[in-house]
């Protein structure tokens, strides 16, 4: 989508004022996406940024807001009646307190003409955002303010609306975590060059062992998930070289050969780059020069390695390097833990003595099963970057885990409940339990339409001896396919899991 703001919104003869409308308000959100946006560019040269929301009453307000904002800005927004992103204030109102607003930016969706007249926020505020629910209200709106800024975007027909409908089951999705859940950490980062870091107490305290200077050295580079998923800018200070080197003996390698099928076929550049993976029988190899291209190399046509499953859609069955699951557990344990905030760490001590552990056995923490929910992701995610978040239950009473952590790079989607035995009491007794794979795109009208629905796989990687010789298999849809000579084939321009 493409947007526009015309970006010289006029300030009119005679009228202090900026005013503007959007076309009439759909529930996808990219009217009120596209006012918030136009509202940020506003505000930014402000000395104190705010943007002031006024939603009509009648309007479920949640839905509305989560269709244009990211659900823990929206959690922040109800509860607390604002939130900040980039710098900017986001303060929701009511139209009784509206008086007290005047100079303000003001977004104003799903208010009837008659309270816009009413509240004379057409000649008091500072800037007026208008996104009407119908085309009625628009006309009324009109005329009332006959010279107020078009704001408008490319691609308003039909066939774009489709992309943005969510299925039935991404709905049922998006409730269930609403109802259950509050994010209590997220982030989405990479394509970029410049590090960030992962918060930290500031006590100089390595956030694992809890060892200081000079019982702890911190002169490495610690990254808070490895670089073989395509980390290379998400760097942790608060854990310690000991640590540092303890998580890449132990956990690290384990993960690395647990993942690496899914990070060869799908293209996942880590320091050594991407991958190569191999059938079971040596007899298929799975190779990738660059992100855009797969190549396989096949030493005769009919290969187990290799099987058609339809058209342009492949089975690719590939042997995964010896590794200990329980250790591969860990190490999404390990990411977790770097990126919860303070306030839950305190209650995972007994994670981290778990993880740091010089071996893997049940003896230590007899948490069972370590399952991890996986999903593929049709559509990769943008420049190789990465997605986690962190949520907490919000009613103790419910039947779900306490924390959940998620964490999606390229196409694959993990997910995981992190061990907690004391807020999981129900969960180790083996009482009724719910858990609900995590939404994501997948779950869109016009991907599901295109590459089917995403299926979740339960993976148990309670297992704590070295397994051998395991075949993964992964599904995928390939856009063109060249045969090269060689045996080999060349899938591209786009290969995606299906
Ligand atoms: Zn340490």
């Amino acid at each position: 989508m493409t947007f526009s703001n015309d970006a010289n919104l006029k300030q009119h003869a005679g009228c202090k004022i900026i005013r503007a409308h959007t076309p009439p308000y759909k529930s996808n959100g990219i009217a009120l996406a596209c006012a918030l946006q136009t509202a940020v560019w506003l505000v930014r040269k402000k000395e104190k940024p705010i943007i002031v929301l006024w939603m009509g009453n009648d309007l479920p307000a949640r839905d509305v807001l989560e269709s244009a904002m990211s659900v823990d800005l929206v959690d922040h927004l109800l509860g607390e009646g604002h939130c900040a992103a980039d710098g900017v204030q986001f303060n929701l109102i009511d139209t009784t307190k509206l008086v007290t607003y005047e100079h303000e930016t003001i977004v104003a969706l799903g208010t009837s003409v008659l309270e816009l007249e009413a509240s004379q926020v057409l000649d008091t505020a500072g800037a007026l955002i208008f996104v009407p629910l119908g085309e009625r209200d628009l006309k009324a709106y009109m005329r009332l303010a006959p010279d107020s800024n078009r704001i408008s975007w490319k691609e308003e027909e039909q066939s774009r609306e489709l992309g943005f409908a969510r299925t039935s089951v991404l709905q049922q999705k998006l409730s269930w975590y609403r109802q259950f859940y509050k994010v209590v950490a997220s982030d989405t980062f990479g394509g970029e060059n410049s590090s960030r870091y992962v918060p930290h107490d500031g006590t100089g305290r390595c956030r694992y062992c809890g060892n200081s200077p000079p019982d702890a050295t911190f002169r490495w580079k610690s990254h808070a998930f490895p670089e073989q998923i395509g980390n290379k800018m998400l760097v942790d200070l608060a854990e310690c070289d000991a640590c540092n080197r303890h998580f890449g003996d132990m956990l690290d390698d384990d993960f690395a050969k647990w993942t690496q099928p899914w990070r060869s076929v799908f293209r996942v550049a880590g320091r050594k780059g991407i991958p190569t993976s191999k059938s079971g029988d040596g007899k298929m190899r799975v190779q990738a020069d660059d992100v855009t291209h797969l190549k396989l190399y096949v030493s005769s046509i009919g290969e187990s390695g290799l099987i058609e499953s339809g058209e342009n859609r492949i089975h690719l069955r590939v042997e995964r390097q010896a590794y200990v699951p329980m250790a591969a557990y860990k190490c999404i344990v390990k990411m977790a833990l770097a990126v919860m905030p303070a306030d839950y760490a305190s209650e995972c001590e007994h994670l981290k003595k778990w993880i740091l552990e010089k071996s893997h056995t049940f003896e230590s923490y007899k948490f069972k099963p370590l399952s991890v929910w996986l999903q593929f992701v049709p559509v990769q995610t943008l420049n190789g970057s990465i997605t986690y978040a962190v949520l907490r239950r919000t009613d103790s009473a419910s039947r779900v885990p306490y924390l959940i952590f998620v964490l999606q790079f390229s196409h694959l989607h993990l997910q995981i409940a992190l061990p907690m035995h004391e807020q999981d009491k129900a969960l180790c007794d083996g009482k009724l339990f719910e858990i609900m794979p995590f939404p994501h795109i997948g779950g869109l009208a016009e991907v599901e339409a295109k590459f089917g629905r995403s299926e979740v796989r339960t993976v148990d990687l309670s297992g704590v001896e070295r397994v051998k010789g395991e075949i993964e298999t992964i599904p995928f849809k390939y856009e063109q396919r060249v045969e090269l000579p060689n045996n080999s084939k060349r899938l591209g321009p786009t290969v995606s899991p299906c």
